[in-house]
């Protein structure tokens, strides 16, 4: 050995040592000189160059991987100190694995305490000296001898020697981190076998996401996973057993490994809904079908109705929308209560010498940066876990009552004084029902103990819309499979002009910097804590698919990395389902607010300034996220534009309909509905600020000379080439159309009309002059009398740029695209002001009757004179959820 390591240069080094590996130094010494000799030992009849050492090396290498030998596996031999111990160990340090040397039985039992022995190469028949080694047996009968360096070495596999103990596996995923109505844990410890609890830590939820290259999950979300871990593991340990964690190997590799280690019997399991995921229980059933293993079992765990009470036409073919689902749960589903706890204690808990702590950080998982600090205007600030997770569902129930008074509910309609962005209205469940620290079962069956015991109202009932909606989300989600992760999305439909790539606004959209306050506040919140109302995730997707034009899929992307509550089908189906179709139409309520006019051309999504009105009327939720507001009055916060020395304009009517008046402010829904067909028309009730725009955003980004657009005289709307062949699709070849392009559809060129010596479109033309004269007319006045202008329709420039605002509130950056508002917002936020008074009242008047200790926080907001604003509120400090439940069923 000695003689080996001078030659290879070794033993001249300082103290006889190096930091390169035994391998590459034998590289080294084989690239310097391939026929120097390496090992030389006349007794065995050796004499083995450097090249011939490596290409030894090489093969030896290839029998031990061939093995499952890894980097950071180790190998036990009691070889001598002969070439063949040397091969060893060039071998094993070309593999990254170590070499223990045992020479007798006493040795190799000190061993195996401490390191995870898979091979043993030894001499044949040496289990006669070293008895221990008996255990480690031959692969195949008889033997299995491999042509080594001197003489003849057995390779021993210790796993196909020692009896494997059978066991029942319980493998928990990110959607089921919990002990309370757990199918797949009842099942495991019923089965009457030791039972191991697996939880594998797989590398590719932590890669990026493929298009925007955002983490997949985001720091916030993998601490909260981290902790919900560290939760079940400690719930586990208190009845004696342990959680498995398997950290830097693929799911179905730390699958082979078990079934290496282990006879299991049966995998029990959280059924998951979308694509990603089924495969990868697919390649985890084949992995346990390839090692003759117990089949994997799924179970209904994360939705409120089993899937298997679901009537098999809607199984089959899904419900109409929501409302058909809604219908099914109500009337012809029942949930199912959920699951007693199990005795965990019962079973024999399961030792597994490969398994691994939890990371102690999420930089372990891969991350760049750690976990932000919680910021502490958060309202709650989530700790990962059951634990933590019953103790909000306490709190949030019977403690204070807010479930009865101030609930709100996620996807409730934003009228009679509902707001999403006062305190308590949330139950802010999510994360926690997400990563299925919380059974939506349980929750269902705390929801009726609470309207058996306290009260039932309009706010209870909407916490199980909510959980209705859930599900609806997850069965649809089965159902459309990926589409709703694919750019035509659900309906199979782009946006007229097609998806902008141009990505250089995503970076404002992603952190709340586009020049929209609610907008902005809610995309803060959600970067600052990993999450915002569903009103403000609706208001920006909106924003992205229809204002931006930008490739949804991005948006979606941002969300998944940074939604600590993020759940597949929860996150790309809402997407797909409410989002993306109100720019590419396919789902007929959307379609109401639909863009009228290009991406990037003026505000289009009313709910930027309506739901901002509705929902936060005094600015107080803006102001909290966005501090360069909030020395402003609460209209002007809401929309800075209107404090600055821009008049505001009409915005020219786009479409043929005649206006329609508002409805009575009293008649919400009515109103709201004439709020999606006039915002994005324009006429007379809706004004744009032009000038209010931040230089070269909305110009430079602006699609019209990247994608034409004609007008189509059949119905005086704007289409590209994409759009119009979409529209005559089945009426008329691809080539008639593009003709019919070509040769009957105008440019959309803006000219100006002498009569006022205002820049128009044909079709604005059409829609100025109809009732005077024909389209005949009106094409002929605008080819033969309007003059050319410089800048083409489509662009935020459709209307002549303005002299630059001044009076913009300083720091907080000028809108990406011309602002646009009702002239009566205001009405809309002074009638919502009254309506949240009332509820205020009511739940003041309901809490006296309940005799709870609930504080009626928030709706009672008075409403602040302009000139004299309050400051927010001062929040409490954050709340970390993770006391000790009180009431563990
Ligand atoms: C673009 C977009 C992406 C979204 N991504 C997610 C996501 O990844 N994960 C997620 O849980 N929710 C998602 N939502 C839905 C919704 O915004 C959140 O569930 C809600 O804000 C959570 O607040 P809460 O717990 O106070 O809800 P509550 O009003 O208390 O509702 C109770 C529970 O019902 C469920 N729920 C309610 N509405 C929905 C819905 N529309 N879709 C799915 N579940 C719902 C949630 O589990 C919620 O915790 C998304 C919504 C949009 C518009």
């Amino acid at each position: 050995m000695a003689a080996f390591m001078r030659r290879l240069g070794v033993a001249s080094k300082a103290g006889g040592r190096s930091a390169a590996s035994l391998a590459s130094l034998v590289s080294t010494q084989a690239a310097a000189g391939a026929a120097r000799p390496a090992i030389l030992a006349p007794q065995q009849g050796i004499s083995w160059s450097f090249a011939e050492l490596e290409q030894r090396a090489a093969v030896a290498a290839g029998a031990l991987a061939a093995r499952g030998v890894a980097r950071g596996s180790t190998v036990v031999t009691d070889l001598p100190n002969s070439a063949d111990n040397l091969l060893l160990q060039v071998a094993c340090s070309r593999l990254g694995a170590a070499v223990a040397t045992a020479k007798d039985e006493a040795a190799l039992n000190e061993l195996q305490k401490v390191t995870d022995l898979r091979l043993a190469v030894t001499h044949p028949g040496s289990e006669a000296s070293n008895p221990a080694l008996a255990q480690y047996s031959l692969k195949e009968s008889p033997h299995v001898v491999e042509a080594w360096g001197g003489s003849s070495v057995e390779v021993r596999d210790a796993a196909a020697a020692m009896p494997r103990e059978k066991v029942s596996v319980v493998w928990f995923k990110a959607t089921d981190l919990r002990t309370h109505d757990h199918e797949p844990l009842s099942l495991a410890h019923a089965a009457g076998l030791p039972v191991l609890h697996l939880y594998v830590l797989d590398p590719r939820w932590f890669k990026s996401t493929p298009l925007a290259g955002f983490p997949r999950t985001g720091p916030r979300r993998a601490l909260f996973q981290l902790e919900a871990l560290a939760d079940l593991s400690k719930r586990l340990e208190a009845a004696g057993h342990k959680l498995c964690v398997r950290r830097a190997v693929s799911t179905a590799r730390a699958f082979e490994e078990l079934c290496d280690d282990f006879e299991v019997a049966a995998c029990y399991a959280c059924r998951e809904v979308c694509p990603e995921e089924l495969r990868l229980e697919q390649k985890v059933q084949e992995v346990l079908k390839a090692k003759r293993a117990g089949e994997l079992q799924l179970c209904w765990t994360y939705e409120l109705h089993h899937y298997d009470d679901l009537p098999a036409e809607v199984r089959r073919k899904g419900a109409s929308g929501f409302s058909g689902y809604r219908r099914c749960f109500s009337e012809r589903v029942q949930v199912r209560d959920p699951l007693p706890r199990v005795d965990l204690a019962k079973s024999s808990p399961v030792h597994w010498t490969r398994a691994e702590g939890l990371p102690s950080s999420v930089t372990d998982l891969g991350l760049a940066a750690p976990a932000p600090e919680p910021d502490d205007r958060a309202e709650v600030s989530w700790v990962g876990g059951e634990t933590a997770a019953l103790t909000r569902l306490e709190e949030y129930f019977f403690e204070s009552n807010d479930i009865a008074l101030q609930f709100v509910g996620a996807t409730n309609f934003p009228h009679d004084g509902h707001s999403s962005t006062v305190a308590k209205s949330q139950s802010k469940l999510s994360p926690w029902l997400a990563h299925g620290c919380l059974s939506a079962r349980y929750l269902y069956a705390e929801l009726k103990r609470y309207e058996r015991e306290r009260r039932q109202t309009d706010c209870t009932a909407r916490m199980v819309h909510e959980l209705y909606f859930r599900d609806f989300v997850r069965f649809s989600a089965l159902l459309k499979g990926s589409k709703i992760f694919k750019l035509e999305g659900i309906y199979g439909r782009h946006p007229p002009g097609g998806w902008l790539q141009e990505d250089e606004l995503l970076a404002p959209w992603c952190h709340g910097r586009t020049g929209f306050p609610f907008l902005d506040a809610s995309m803060r919140e959600l970067e600052a804590t990993g999450s915002c109302c569903h009103a403000g995730r609706e208001v920006a997707a909106w924003f992205l698919v229809c204002d931006l034009g930008i490739d949804w899929r991005l948006g979606a992307e941002w969300f998944e990395s940074t939604l600590i509550d993020y759940e597949p089908a929860s996150n790309w189906f809402n997407w797909a389902f409410t989002c993306v179709p109100r720019a590419t139409g396919g789902n007929s309520i959307q379609e109401e607010a639909k863009p009228l006019r290009p991406p990037r051309t003026r505000l289009q999504t009313l709910e930027a300034i309506y739901w901002a009105a509705q929902q936060d009327p005094d600015g107080e939720y803006i102001k909290l996220w966005v501090p360069e507001l909030r020395g402003l009055t609460g209209d002007l916060a809401r929309e800075p534009w209107k404090a600055t020395s821009q008049e505001p304009e009409e915005a020219p009517r786009v479409g043929s309909a005649p206006e329609e008046w508002p409805p009575a402010l009293a008649k919400e829904r009515e109103r709201i509905g004439w709020a999606r067909r006039t915002f994005p028309a324009g006429g007379s009730q809706v004004a744009v600020w032009w000038g209010c725009v931040r230089e070269g955003a909305a110009a430079s980004a602006a699609p019209s000379g990247t994608i034409e657009r004609r007008l189509d005289p059949d119905d005086g709307r704007e289409y590209t080439l994409e759009g119009l062949k979409e529209k005559y699709r089945g009426q008329y070849k691809l080539e008639e159309v593009r003709v019919y392009w070509k040769n009957t559809c105008e440019p959309l060129e803006a000219k100006t009309d002498p009569a006022d010596g205002k820049a128009y479109t044909l079709a604005e033309l059409h829609v100025r002059y109809r009732q005077q004269y024909t389209r005949q007319e009106i094409a002929e006045y605008f080819k033969s009398s309007c003059a050319p202008v410089k800048e083409k329709k489509g662009g935020s420039a459709s209307v002549p740029r303005k002299k630059p605002a001044t009076g913009w509130p300083e720091g907080y950056p000028l809108p990406l695209l011309p602002p646009a508002s009702f002239f009566s917002i205001e009405e809309i936020a002074e009638h919502s002001r009254r309506g949240q008074a009332r509820k205020a009242a009511k739940a003041a008047r309901l809490e006296k009757e309940l005799g709870g200790g609930s504080r009626v926080a928030g709706y009672a907001a008075p409403r602040s004179e302009p000139g004299k604003e309050k400051e927010p509120k001062p929040k409490q400090g954050p709340r970390r959820w993770a006391k000790a439940a009180p009431r563990d069923s």
